[in-house]
């Protein structure tokens, strides 16, 4: 049998799609992180927003061949509009998200919910991975002797902002994308084929084209098909991605471990000065440059970092799809050079309202009118500075007098007037952090990571907790963002030692 979610692995990577169904064993398939999990939700959330548009819908509960069952006897009673319609023909199986009857023009419409978001022309992201993705049903459906006449992919309206009751009406977009998927029809049929051939081949792939690209596209086929390939190859080297011929040209050469890399192989500058600290084990540091740039760093200090909460589908007012609200700040301030460190913090514990209001009132509290704001990543910062000041517009100003003080000590490492060896050619300050602080650790944390402070703090507003578990939570929450500025101070401060 073949799903649509093998089809979609297929077009992903053959290879990937033959271990899946012959040996699955080989991939190893870990459950999903806290981040793939909420890409899940949103696009389940999506799709029950997109049931709203279908109010005489009825949803096929079942799965697998009885499935197949129920949808054929709904269809029979003369059900219209079908939530999960599956069918099966010829060896192949789909459900469809909302499949619905047009009477006038006596044929099937299929429509595709995804969690994407999309233009006023409907032009989204993925958007030719989902046509791949309706086309194939739309095949399954006529094999299975159905007529379909349309097929609409359902998408978020960028656009959309929350004014009130949620009208899927504005919030989903519909775009009709019959005529693309007859376009691709002949390919995917060829897919279907390809897929077919595949699946009955009892020799297993030998090799991958994953061999010429970066780590990021890697599955864990890669380790098995490769099984000499150094633990840290030239596909983990900076931005390899980007550089396909080089990284082609390194593999055909025989250089497969960073430290194989001749000298005089042509890198990017970037590249390049990943290679060199991995092979000599010398530390860049430009302390000159360095010195000059964190002089622009002007008293009082403050050290800020957000923690944030974006949905799919807004749930406050002002908000469009997928906006990153802060629900937290950590605050180190240093109010002269040698100065005592000040600690403050804001953290939401309800969610019935929008958390950036009671946020920004204690922050502008605490931040005053100068001084630098020194943050990681400033664009995460800036963003958030504008969000808040887009949705309570009475802040707009003083978000904007932020966002001017804003100062990323990350574009130390970033530009690479320093940079080591066990940075690995990153500068995540998760990264940075235990070369200048071995003692710092995230590792020992509840809350290890942006997703994870999401999905805690989701849990500790939204859901029902005893006082103990919310408790927890809290902490835990506190703990890690007040570890994200105080490693910022200590990262400055090395800095300053070593400079
Ligand atoms: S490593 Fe890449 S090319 Fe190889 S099987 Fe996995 S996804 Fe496919």
């Amino acid at each position: 049998m073949i799903t649509k979610s093998d089809y979609l692995k297929f077009l992903t990577c053959p290879e990937y799609f033959w271990f899946h169904k012959n040996k699955p064993e080989v991939l190893d398939t870990k459950e999903l992180n806290e981040f793939e999990l909420e890409l899940v939700k949103s696009g389940q959330e999506v799709e029950a927003w997109g049931r709203k548009l279908f109010p005489s819908g009825v949803l096929v509960e079942s799965g697998q061949e009885q499935a197949v069952a129920d949808t054929k006897k709904l269809i029979d009673e003369g059900k219209r509009v079908i939530f999960q319609a599956t069918f099966e023909a010829e060896g192949l199986y789909v459900m469809v998200d909302m499949l619905e009857w047009d009477e006038n023009n006596q044929y099937w419409i299929i429509n595709e919910a995804k969690g994407s978001t999309c233009d006023k022309e409907g032009e989204s992201k993925n958007k030719k991975l989902h046509i791949y993705d309706a086309g194939f049903q739309y095949i399954v459906l006529n094999l299975a002797g159905y007529k379909v006449g349309k097929v609409n992919l359902l998408e978020l309206n960028k656009e959309y902002v929350k004014k009130g009751e949620i009208n899927p009406l504005q919030l989903i977009t519909k775009t009709d994308i019959t005529e693309k998927v007859h376009e691709l029809e002949p390919e995917i049929n060829e897919n279907i084929t390809g897929m077919r051939i595949l699946m009955d081949q009892d020799n297993e792939p030998k090799l991958c084209d994953c061999i010429y690209k970066s780590r990021s596209n890697h599955c864990p086929a890669f380790a098995y098909l490769y099984p000499d390939m150094p633990e840290y190859s030239v596909h983990d080297i900076t931005l390899i991605g980007n550089s396909p011929r080089r990284l082609e040209g390194m593999v055909e050469g025989g250089y497969l471990s960073i430290y194989d890399v001749p000298e005089d192989f042509e890198l990017s500058k970037k590249q390049r000065i990943h290679v060199d600290v991995t092979q000599t084990g010398i530390t860049i540091n430009k302390s000159e440059e360095i010195k000059k740039f964190l002089d622009e760093i002007k008293y009082p200090f403050y050290y800020l970092d957000y923690e944030t909460y974006p949905t799919a589908v807004p749930i406050y007012e002002g908000c469009r799809p997928y906006m990153q609200i802060p629900f937290q700040y950590s605050l180190h301030i240093q109010r002269e050079p040698g100065g005592k460190y000040e600690h403050l913090e804001f953290l939401a514990e309800e969610g019935d309202e929008n958390p950036m209001k009671a946020l920004v009132e204690s922050l502008k509290e605490a931040i005053g009118d100068e001084g630098s704001i020194i943050v990681w990543n400033k664009k995460f910062e800036k963003k958030c500075n504008e969000n808040i000041g887009e949705v309570f517009p009475e802040y707009t100003e003083e978000m904007q007098k932020l966002n001017e003080r804003l100062f990323d000590l990350m574009e130390v490492f970033q530009k690479n007037l320093y940079a080591h060896k066990d940075f690995e050619g990153k500068y995540s300050i998760k990264k940075v952090l235990p070369i200048f602080d071995p003692k710092l650790s995230y590792k020992e944390l509840n809350i290890r990571d942006g997703s994870m402070a999401m999905n805690s703090w989701k849990k500790m507003v939204f859901e029902e907790l005893n006082e103990v578990e919310k408790e927890q939570i809290k902490k835990d929450l506190l703990e890690y963002c007040k570890l994200d500025t105080w490693a910022m101070v200590r990262i400055y401060e090395e800095l300053l030692n070593i400079i």
